[in-house]
Protein backbone atom coordinates (compact mmCIF):
# COMPACT_ATOMS: atom_id res chain seq x y z
CA UNK A 1 0.00 0.00 0.00
CA UNK A 2 1.03 3.59 -0.87
CA UNK A 3 2.11 5.83 2.51
CA UNK A 4 -0.67 8.03 3.32
CA UNK A 5 0.06 11.95 1.73
CA UNK A 6 -3.36 13.31 2.69
CA UNK A 7 -6.51 13.65 0.77
CA UNK A 8 -6.48 17.35 -0.91
CA UNK A 9 -9.01 17.00 -4.10
CA UNK A 10 -10.22 20.06 -3.59
CA UNK A 11 -6.57 22.39 -2.88
CA UNK A 12 -7.29 23.46 0.43
CA UNK A 13 -3.63 23.57 1.13
CA UNK A 14 -3.39 26.50 -0.74
CA UNK A 15 -5.74 28.42 1.79
CA UNK A 16 -3.50 27.29 4.51
CA UNK A 17 -0.35 29.33 5.96
CA UNK A 18 3.40 28.42 6.13
CA UNK A 19 2.47 27.24 9.59
CA UNK A 20 -0.61 25.59 9.05
CA UNK A 21 0.80 23.42 6.24
CA UNK A 22 3.92 22.92 8.51
CA UNK A 23 1.58 22.01 11.70
CA UNK A 24 0.01 19.28 9.54
CA UNK A 25 2.87 17.49 7.56
CA UNK A 26 4.62 17.16 11.31
CA UNK A 27 1.70 15.57 12.97
CA UNK A 28 0.77 13.40 9.97
CA UNK A 29 4.47 12.29 10.00
CA UNK A 30 4.81 11.82 13.95
CA UNK A 31 1.24 9.68 13.94
CA UNK A 32 2.88 7.37 10.45
CA UNK A 33 5.92 7.13 12.71
CA UNK A 34 5.19 7.08 16.20
CA UNK A 35 1.49 5.85 16.70
CA UNK A 36 0.33 3.01 14.19
CA UNK A 37 3.21 0.78 14.71
CA UNK A 38 1.19 0.43 18.18
CA UNK A 39 -2.32 1.29 17.52
CA UNK A 40 -3.02 -2.71 16.95
CA UNK A 41 -1.56 -3.60 20.23
CA UNK A 42 -3.85 -0.79 22.44
CA UNK A 43 -6.72 -1.76 20.38
CA UNK A 44 -6.44 -5.17 21.05
CA UNK A 45 -5.52 -4.78 24.94
CA UNK A 46 -8.23 -1.64 25.45
CA UNK A 47 -5.90 0.63 26.04
CA UNK A 48 -4.40 4.30 25.83
CA UNK A 49 -0.47 5.07 24.82
CA UNK A 50 0.06 6.48 27.58
CA UNK A 51 4.07 6.63 26.75
CA UNK A 52 3.41 9.31 23.65
CA UNK A 53 1.50 11.46 26.17
CA UNK A 54 5.39 13.31 26.66
CA UNK A 55 5.79 13.35 22.96
CA UNK A 56 2.13 14.87 22.34
CA UNK A 57 3.47 17.55 25.11
CA UNK A 58 6.70 17.71 23.75
CA UNK A 59 5.10 19.04 19.99
CA UNK A 60 2.95 21.04 21.31
CA UNK A 61 -0.46 19.15 20.38
CA UNK A 62 -2.07 19.59 23.74
CA UNK A 63 -4.37 22.08 23.53
CA UNK A 64 -2.70 23.85 20.99
CA UNK A 65 -5.11 27.35 20.70
CA UNK A 66 -5.24 27.96 23.70
CA UNK A 67 -3.65 31.27 25.96
CA UNK A 68 -1.63 30.79 28.99
CA UNK A 69 1.51 30.31 30.73
CA UNK A 70 2.74 27.62 28.81
CA UNK A 71 0.57 27.02 25.85
CA UNK A 72 1.40 27.39 22.16
CA UNK A 73 -2.14 29.79 21.72
CA UNK A 74 -1.98 28.76 17.73
CA UNK A 75 -4.73 29.49 15.66
CA UNK A 76 -7.92 27.30 15.81
CA UNK A 77 -7.69 26.13 11.68
CA UNK A 78 -3.60 25.02 13.40
CA UNK A 79 -5.85 22.85 16.11
CA UNK A 80 -7.96 21.54 13.51
CA UNK A 81 -5.43 20.39 11.53
CA UNK A 82 -3.90 18.85 14.21
CA UNK A 83 -6.95 17.08 15.29
CA UNK A 84 -7.88 15.69 12.05
CA UNK A 85 -4.31 14.16 11.76
CA UNK A 86 -4.35 12.65 14.80
CA UNK A 87 -7.76 11.10 13.74
CA UNK A 88 -6.64 9.31 10.48
CA UNK A 89 -4.24 7.35 13.43
CA UNK A 90 -7.25 6.82 15.72
CA UNK A 91 -10.08 8.81 17.33
CA UNK A 92 -9.01 7.75 20.62
CA UNK A 93 -5.83 9.50 20.10
CA UNK A 94 -7.46 12.66 18.94
CA UNK A 95 -10.43 12.38 22.03
CA UNK A 96 -6.96 11.99 24.34
CA UNK A 97 -5.69 15.13 22.83
CA UNK A 98 -9.34 17.08 22.58
CA UNK A 99 -10.12 16.34 26.36
CA UNK A 100 -6.65 17.58 27.48
CA UNK A 101 -6.87 20.71 25.67
CA UNK A 102 -10.86 21.79 24.77
CA UNK A 103 -11.80 20.32 28.37
CA UNK A 104 -9.67 20.98 30.66
CA UNK A 105 -7.02 23.21 29.63
CA UNK A 106 -9.43 25.68 27.88
CA UNK A 107 -11.74 25.80 30.74
CA UNK A 108 -9.05 26.74 32.95
CA UNK A 109 -7.97 29.12 30.78
CA UNK A 110 -10.99 31.25 30.35
CA UNK A 111 -12.90 30.80 34.03
CA UNK A 112 -10.02 29.72 35.90
CA UNK A 113 -7.94 31.92 38.22
CA UNK A 114 -3.92 33.12 38.04
CA UNK A 115 -3.18 31.05 40.63
CA UNK A 116 -4.95 27.77 38.84
CA UNK A 117 -3.70 28.96 35.18
CA UNK A 118 -0.25 29.05 36.86
CA UNK A 119 -0.68 25.81 38.99
CA UNK A 120 -2.16 23.56 35.99
CA UNK A 121 -1.57 24.83 32.41
CA UNK A 122 2.41 24.39 31.82
CA UNK A 123 2.17 20.85 33.62
CA UNK A 124 -0.85 20.04 30.93
CA UNK A 125 0.13 21.92 28.24
CA UNK A 126 4.30 19.75 28.66
CA UNK A 127 1.77 16.40 28.91
CA UNK A 128 3.22 16.03 32.28
CA UNK A 129 -0.33 16.00 33.76
CA UNK A 130 -3.32 14.70 32.54
CA UNK A 131 -6.71 16.07 33.09
CA UNK A 132 -10.53 14.86 32.43
CA UNK A 133 -13.81 16.49 32.72
CA UNK A 134 -16.85 14.97 34.29
CA UNK A 135 -20.17 16.10 32.83
CA UNK A 136 -22.29 13.23 32.41
CA UNK A 137 -24.05 10.99 35.05
CA UNK A 138 -24.94 7.86 35.14
CA UNK A 139 -28.58 9.02 34.57
CA UNK A 140 -28.05 12.34 32.88
CA UNK A 141 -26.45 11.96 29.76
CA UNK A 142 -27.89 14.36 26.67
CA UNK A 143 -29.08 16.11 29.65
CA UNK A 144 -26.94 17.38 31.74
CA UNK A 145 -28.52 20.27 33.26
CA UNK A 146 -30.81 17.71 35.02
CA UNK A 147 -27.30 16.33 36.40
CA UNK A 148 -27.40 15.07 40.11
CA UNK A 149 -24.20 15.63 41.51
CA UNK A 150 -23.64 18.56 44.27
CA UNK A 151 -21.44 20.76 45.71
CA UNK A 152 -22.42 22.19 49.70
CA UNK A 153 -20.15 24.76 50.96
CA UNK A 154 -18.63 23.47 54.58
CA UNK A 155 -16.18 26.28 55.52
CA UNK A 156 -13.45 27.09 53.44
CA UNK A 157 -14.12 23.59 51.25
CA UNK A 158 -16.97 21.65 48.89
CA UNK A 159 -18.35 18.62 49.74
CA UNK A 160 -18.71 17.12 46.29
CA UNK A 161 -21.20 13.95 45.95
CA UNK A 162 -21.78 12.03 42.90
CA UNK A 163 -20.83 9.91 40.41
CA UNK A 164 -20.04 10.59 36.58
CA UNK A 165 -19.75 8.42 33.56
CA UNK A 166 -18.44 7.28 30.64
CA UNK A 167 -15.70 9.99 31.16
CA UNK A 168 -12.70 9.86 29.02
CA UNK A 169 -9.21 9.62 30.64
CA UNK A 170 -10.67 8.81 33.57
CA UNK A 171 -7.97 6.69 35.46
CA UNK A 172 -4.69 8.39 33.94
CA UNK A 173 -5.95 12.00 35.13
CA UNK A 174 -3.98 13.82 37.55
CA UNK A 175 -7.23 16.16 38.12
CA UNK A 176 -10.53 16.04 36.79
CA UNK A 177 -12.88 19.00 36.28
CA UNK A 178 -15.93 18.27 37.83
CA UNK A 179 -19.34 19.64 37.27
CA UNK A 180 -21.86 19.64 40.05
CA UNK A 181 -24.99 21.66 41.46
CA UNK A 182 -24.07 24.73 43.92
CA UNK A 183 -26.68 26.55 46.39
CA UNK A 184 -27.83 28.27 43.10
CA UNK A 185 -26.02 27.27 40.20
CA UNK A 186 -23.79 24.96 38.28
CA UNK A 187 -20.50 25.29 39.14
CA UNK A 188 -16.82 23.34 37.76
CA UNK A 189 -14.66 21.92 40.63
CA UNK A 190 -10.64 21.35 39.66
CA UNK A 191 -10.31 17.68 41.88
CA UNK A 192 -7.11 16.60 42.22
CA UNK A 193 -6.28 13.05 42.03
CA UNK A 194 -5.15 12.10 45.82
CA UNK A 195 -8.19 14.02 47.11
CA UNK A 196 -10.18 12.36 50.28
CA UNK A 197 -13.71 10.78 49.00
CA UNK A 198 -12.61 10.62 45.09
CA UNK A 199 -11.58 7.57 43.16
CA UNK A 200 -11.69 6.31 39.49
CA UNK A 201 -12.52 3.21 37.95
CA UNK A 202 -12.57 1.84 34.17
CA UNK A 203 -14.78 1.37 32.14
CA UNK A 204 -14.36 -2.18 30.91
CA UNK A 205 -15.67 -4.07 27.72
CA UNK A 206 -16.33 -1.53 24.94
CA UNK A 207 -15.94 -2.60 21.47
CA UNK A 208 -15.70 1.44 20.57
CA UNK A 209 -12.87 3.45 21.39
CA UNK A 210 -10.72 0.69 22.59
CA UNK A 211 -7.54 2.83 22.23
CA UNK A 212 -8.66 5.36 24.57
CA UNK A 213 -8.90 5.64 28.66
CA UNK A 214 -12.95 5.57 29.40
CA UNK A 215 -14.12 5.26 33.40
CA UNK A 216 -16.55 6.54 36.30
CA UNK A 217 -15.20 8.87 38.53
CA UNK A 218 -16.52 8.49 42.15
CA UNK A 219 -17.31 11.74 44.32
CA UNK A 220 -17.85 10.14 47.96
CA UNK A 221 -17.73 13.31 49.93
CA UNK A 222 -15.25 14.38 48.40
CA UNK A 223 -13.77 17.34 50.02
CA UNK A 224 -12.34 20.25 47.48
CA UNK A 225 -10.49 23.55 48.60
CA UNK A 226 -12.95 26.77 47.65
CA UNK A 227 -9.31 27.60 45.80
CA UNK A 228 -10.29 24.53 43.27
CA UNK A 229 -13.20 26.16 41.98
CA UNK A 230 -13.26 28.02 38.61
CA UNK A 231 -14.48 31.51 39.92
CA UNK A 232 -15.36 32.09 36.32
CA UNK A 233 -17.63 29.14 35.34
CA UNK A 234 -21.67 29.85 37.04
CA UNK A 235 -24.34 28.26 35.20
CA UNK A 236 -25.06 25.45 32.43
CA UNK A 237 -23.15 27.76 29.57
CA UNK A 238 -20.07 27.07 31.05
CA UNK A 239 -19.59 23.59 30.76
CA UNK A 240 -21.85 24.23 26.99
CA UNK A 241 -19.54 26.62 26.29
CA UNK A 242 -16.50 23.99 26.58
CA UNK A 243 -18.22 21.49 24.78
CA UNK A 244 -18.60 23.70 21.68
CA UNK A 245 -14.53 23.82 21.66
CA UNK A 246 -14.18 20.07 21.60
CA UNK A 247 -16.99 19.66 19.48
CA UNK A 248 -14.95 22.10 16.90
CA UNK A 249 -11.87 20.03 17.13
CA UNK A 250 -14.22 16.64 16.65
CA UNK A 251 -15.75 18.01 13.46
CA UNK A 252 -12.32 18.23 12.38
CA UNK A 253 -11.04 15.69 13.63
CA UNK A 254 -13.25 12.78 12.26
CA UNK A 255 -12.19 13.87 8.67
CA UNK A 256 -8.80 12.32 9.25
CA UNK A 257 -10.41 8.94 10.25
CA UNK A 258 -12.59 9.29 6.96
CA UNK A 259 -9.64 10.17 4.92
CA UNK A 260 -7.72 7.45 6.15
CA UNK A 261 -10.59 5.16 5.26
CA UNK A 262 -10.67 6.51 1.72
CA UNK A 263 -7.31 6.01 1.26
CA UNK A 264 -7.43 2.18 2.65
CA UNK A 265 -10.31 1.42 0.54
CA UNK A 266 -8.71 2.87 -2.47
CA UNK A 267 -5.63 1.17 -2.49
CA UNK A 268 -7.38 -2.26 -1.73
CA UNK A 269 -9.97 -1.44 -4.30
CA UNK A 270 -6.82 -1.22 -7.01
CA UNK A 271 -4.66 -4.58 -5.86
CA UNK A 272 -7.58 -6.72 -5.42
CA UNK A 273 -8.44 -8.73 -8.47
CA UNK A 274 -12.09 -10.39 -9.11
CA UNK A 275 -13.54 -11.56 -11.95
CA UNK A 276 -9.99 -11.37 -13.68
CA UNK A 277 -9.60 -7.72 -12.82
CA UNK A 278 -9.23 -4.87 -10.05
CA UNK A 279 -12.35 -4.30 -8.18
CA UNK A 280 -11.74 -0.67 -8.48
CA UNK A 281 -13.07 -1.08 -12.05
CA UNK A 282 -15.77 -1.69 -11.26
CA UNK A 283 -18.70 0.98 -11.89
CA UNK A 284 -20.15 -0.25 -7.99
CA UNK A 285 -16.97 0.12 -7.10
CA UNK A 286 -15.52 3.61 -8.23
CA UNK A 287 -18.62 5.04 -7.11
CA UNK A 288 -18.82 4.21 -3.04
CA UNK A 289 -14.96 5.61 -3.52
CA UNK A 290 -15.99 8.85 -5.47
CA UNK A 291 -18.94 9.04 -3.01
CA UNK A 292 -16.55 9.13 -0.26
CA UNK A 293 -14.04 11.46 -1.57
CA UNK A 294 -16.60 14.14 -2.64
CA UNK A 295 -18.34 13.78 1.04
CA UNK A 296 -14.67 14.27 2.67
CA UNK A 297 -14.36 17.04 0.13
CA UNK A 298 -17.35 19.03 1.22
CA UNK A 299 -16.22 18.36 5.24
CA UNK A 300 -13.03 19.71 4.25
CA UNK A 301 -14.58 22.94 3.09
CA UNK A 302 -16.76 23.32 5.97
CA UNK A 303 -14.56 23.04 8.70
CA UNK A 304 -11.83 25.51 7.05
CA UNK A 305 -14.35 27.97 6.96
CA UNK A 306 -15.51 27.47 10.46
CA UNK A 307 -12.25 27.52 11.36
CA UNK A 308 -11.65 31.56 9.45
CA UNK A 309 -15.06 32.01 11.26
CA UNK A 310 -13.51 31.16 14.81
CA UNK A 311 -10.11 32.75 14.26
CA UNK A 312 -12.67 36.24 13.29
CA UNK A 313 -14.33 35.02 17.11
CA UNK A 314 -17.48 34.13 15.39
CA UNK A 315 -17.92 30.72 17.16
CA UNK A 316 -22.10 30.11 17.97
CA UNK A 317 -23.05 26.64 18.82
CA UNK A 318 -25.54 26.53 16.44
CA UNK A 319 -22.18 26.33 13.27
CA UNK A 320 -20.35 23.71 15.55
CA UNK A 321 -23.74 21.53 15.95
CA UNK A 322 -23.60 21.79 11.75
CA UNK A 323 -20.21 20.70 11.63
CA UNK A 324 -20.11 17.93 13.99
CA UNK A 325 -22.78 16.23 12.96
CA UNK A 326 -22.53 16.34 9.26
CA UNK A 327 -19.03 15.23 9.34
CA UNK A 328 -19.18 12.04 11.95
CA UNK A 329 -21.86 10.94 9.78
CA UNK A 330 -20.07 11.26 7.12
CA UNK A 331 -16.93 9.70 8.29
CA UNK A 332 -19.21 6.90 9.86
CA UNK A 333 -20.31 6.48 6.14
CA UNK A 334 -16.77 6.00 4.64
CA UNK A 335 -15.79 3.63 7.58
CA UNK A 336 -18.37 1.69 6.60
CA UNK A 337 -18.48 1.90 2.88
CA UNK A 338 -14.10 1.32 3.55
CA UNK A 339 -15.07 -1.90 5.35
CA UNK A 340 -17.53 -2.69 3.13
CA UNK A 341 -15.06 -2.76 0.12
CA UNK A 342 -12.62 -4.34 1.99
CA UNK A 343 -14.67 -7.53 1.99
CA UNK A 344 -13.93 -10.14 4.79
CA UNK A 345 -10.73 -8.41 4.77
CA UNK A 346 -12.16 -5.39 6.21
CA UNK A 347 -13.61 -7.29 9.75
CA UNK A 348 -10.37 -7.93 11.02
CA UNK A 349 -7.83 -5.68 12.95
CA UNK A 350 -5.04 -6.17 10.00
CA UNK A 351 -7.03 -3.16 8.43
CA UNK A 352 -8.34 0.48 10.10
CA UNK A 353 -11.77 0.91 8.59
CA UNK A 354 -12.94 -1.73 11.22
CA UNK A 355 -11.47 0.65 14.22
CA UNK A 356 -12.62 3.73 12.54
CA UNK A 357 -16.43 2.00 12.42
CA UNK A 358 -16.41 1.15 15.54
CA UNK A 359 -14.64 4.55 17.24
CA UNK A 360 -17.11 6.36 15.29
CA UNK A 361 -19.75 4.75 16.73
CA UNK A 362 -18.30 6.88 20.06
CA UNK A 363 -18.01 9.93 18.32
CA UNK A 364 -21.72 9.94 17.04
CA UNK A 365 -22.97 9.98 20.58
CA UNK A 366 -20.72 11.65 23.04
CA UNK A 367 -20.21 15.58 22.69
CA UNK A 368 -23.85 16.00 21.90
CA UNK A 369 -25.68 12.92 19.95
CA UNK A 370 -26.53 13.15 16.03
CA UNK A 371 -30.01 14.06 17.17
CA UNK A 372 -29.23 16.46 19.94
CA UNK A 373 -27.11 18.67 16.99
CA UNK A 374 -30.02 18.06 14.93
CA UNK A 375 -32.16 19.54 17.44
CA UNK A 376 -29.54 22.46 18.07
CA UNK A 377 -29.61 23.43 14.50
CA UNK A 378 -33.37 23.12 14.34
CA UNK A 379 -34.05 25.73 17.03
CA UNK A 380 -31.89 28.30 16.11
CA UNK A 381 -33.73 28.26 12.40
CA UNK A 382 -37.06 27.67 13.43
CA UNK A 383 -36.74 29.70 16.94
CA UNK A 384 -38.42 26.74 18.69
CA UNK A 385 -36.76 24.47 20.90
CA UNK A 386 -37.78 20.54 20.14
CA UNK A 387 -35.81 18.90 23.14
CA UNK A 388 -39.16 18.28 24.76
C1 LIG B 1 -16.39 6.65 24.66
C2 LIG B 1 -17.12 7.78 25.32
C3 LIG B 1 -16.40 8.80 25.93
C4 LIG B 1 -17.07 9.85 26.59
N1 LIG B 1 -16.34 10.82 27.24
C5 LIG B 1 -16.98 11.72 28.02
C6 LIG B 1 -16.24 12.66 28.82
O1 LIG B 1 -15.00 12.71 28.76
N2 LIG B 1 -16.91 13.47 29.65
C7 LIG B 1 -18.28 13.46 29.75
O2 LIG B 1 -18.82 14.23 30.53
N3 LIG B 1 -19.02 12.61 28.99
C8 LIG B 1 -18.40 11.73 28.13
N4 LIG B 1 -19.14 10.84 27.38
C9 LIG B 1 -20.58 10.80 27.53
C10 LIG B 1 -21.33 11.36 26.34
O3 LIG B 1 -21.19 12.75 26.24
C11 LIG B 1 -22.79 10.91 26.47
O4 LIG B 1 -22.81 9.52 26.18
C12 LIG B 1 -23.75 11.66 25.55
O5 LIG B 1 -23.93 12.98 26.00
C13 LIG B 1 -25.11 10.98 25.42
O6 LIG B 1 -25.62 10.69 26.69
P1 LIG B 1 -26.16 9.20 26.99
O7 LIG B 1 -25.14 8.23 26.57
O8 LIG B 1 -26.60 9.19 28.41
O9 LIG B 1 -27.39 9.01 26.03
P2 LIG B 1 -28.91 9.53 26.28
O10 LIG B 1 -28.89 10.98 26.62
O11 LIG B 1 -29.60 8.61 27.19
O12 LIG B 1 -29.49 9.38 24.81
C14 LIG B 1 -29.91 8.12 24.30
C15 LIG B 1 -30.62 8.35 22.98
O13 LIG B 1 -31.75 9.22 23.16
C16 LIG B 1 -31.66 10.32 22.28
N5 LIG B 1 -32.20 11.53 22.93
C17 LIG B 1 -31.93 12.02 24.16
N6 LIG B 1 -32.61 13.15 24.38
C18 LIG B 1 -33.35 13.39 23.27
C19 LIG B 1 -34.28 14.40 22.86
N7 LIG B 1 -34.58 15.44 23.66
N8 LIG B 1 -34.83 14.31 21.64
C20 LIG B 1 -34.51 13.31 20.81
N9 LIG B 1 -33.65 12.30 21.12
C21 LIG B 1 -33.08 12.35 22.33
C22 LIG B 1 -30.18 10.49 21.98
O14 LIG B 1 -29.94 11.19 20.76
C23 LIG B 1 -29.73 9.04 21.93
O15 LIG B 1 -30.00 8.52 20.66
C24 LIG B 1 -18.49 9.84 26.64
C25 LIG B 1 -19.20 8.82 25.98
C26 LIG B 1 -18.53 7.82 25.32
C27 LIG B 1 -19.32 6.74 24.63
Amino acid sequence: MKPYTGIDFYRYAGQLTDEERSAQQTVREFVTASFLPLIRTHHAAGTFPTELIGELGAMGLLGPSVSGPGCPGLSATVYGLICQELERGDSGLRSFASVQGSLVMWPISVFGSDEQRNKFLPGLAAGKLVGCFGLTEPDHGSDPGAMATTAVKDGTDWILTGNKMWITNATTADVALVWARGPERILGFLVERGTPGFSTQATKGKYSLRASDTGELILAEARVPDANRLPDAVGLRAPIACLNEARYGIAWGVIGAACDCYHVAREYALQREQFGQPIASFQLVQRKLVRMLTEITKAQGLCLQLGRLKEQGINEVPLVSLAKRNNVAMALECARTARDILGAAGITDEHSPGRHMTNLESVITYEGTHDIHTLIVGAEITGIQAFR
